[in-house]
């Protein structure tokens, strides 16, 4: 893991809407997603501002992922360290909820806040 995982900025921020990992637009722009790299946001305005959200809410620090009951729960267990948010409004593309489906991955919305 290198620190470009936390947000570098605490304005700007926006949520993976696959894995509800946080970081700025700009190191969205920049990286990518770091769990989702299937959604290409890697240098390219359009995905990030189609595939995350700046509407989310909580975040949780996530240090170690793998042991923490918190992101069992969250299910971000697998992702790698970072902030990520509790819930994310939003949705995929349709579009994009196609191309997941056709290379075997669910997607399940990050957005709680009806329940
Ligand atoms: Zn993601």
């Amino acid at each position: 893991m290198t620190l470009e995982t936390i947000p570098k900025d605490l304005r700007g921020l926006r949520a993976c809407l696959v894995c509800s990992l946080i970081k700025s637009f700009d190191q969205f722009e920049y990286d990518g997603c770091d769990n989702c790299d299937f959604l290409r946001m890697k240098g390219n305005r359009d995905n990030v501002y189609d595939c995350t959200s700046s509407n989310f809410d909580g975040m949780i620090a996530a240090m170690s992922p793998d042991d923490s009951w918190v992101c069992k729960w969250q299910r971000i267990n697998r992702f790698c360290k970072g902030v990520y948010a509790i819930s994310v409004s939003g949705r995929l593309p349709a579009g994009i909820i196609r191309e997941m489906k056709s290379r075997g991955i669910v997607y399940r919305p990050r957005d709680t806040s009806q329940r």
